[in-house]
């Protein structure tokens, strides 16, 4: 059976959901009407008085790109100051609106045989080469 793509406005509400919880951001998607202009992206709000527009599209289907209308509308909106792109998760919206900072790197090092590092946001079960299960912590990069 084929595996069916999730569709694009299960990721809108998706988004829109996750958007929600921030005090000072305020969402809306943009229905399509005979009055709008077409093209426009689906979303649209404001984060802290800046003003946002995203389009959303289908994760991991190549056919789901933007159109050169939608292409157009989103320059059109970046000219005029607004903060644009392509979202095709929440982790997308998040990083288009600046609301994820980077993971920080950390470096463990095993307080045993001080041979083995790992880095990784959390420390292994246990070390391979002598099966201590303690290490140093040590933030290599913020
Ligand atoms: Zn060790």
């Amino acid at each position: 059976m084929r595996r069916q793509p999730t569709l694009e406005h299960c990721i809108v509400a998706r988004i829109m959901k996750t958007l929600r919880t921030y005090p000072h951001v305020v969402v809306r998607k943009r229905h399509g009407t005979a009055m709008g202009v077409a093209g426009d992206p689906d979303l649209y709000g404001t984060i802290n008085g800046g003003h946002f527009e995203i389009e959303v599209k289908r994760p991991n289907d190549p056919s789901s790109q933007l159109t050169k209308l939608q292409e157009q509308r989103l320059q059109e909106w970046a000219a005029g100051g607004s903060i644009v792109g392509v979202a095709r998760c929440v982790h997308d919206a998040l990083q288009i609106l600046g609301l994820v900072r980077p993971e920080p790197r950390v470096r463990w090092t095993c307080e045993s045989c001080r041979r083995y590092t790992w880095e990784g946001a959390y420390a292994p079960a246990r070390c391979p080469n002598c099966g201590h299960r303690h290490f140093d912590k040590q933030v290599v990069a913020a």
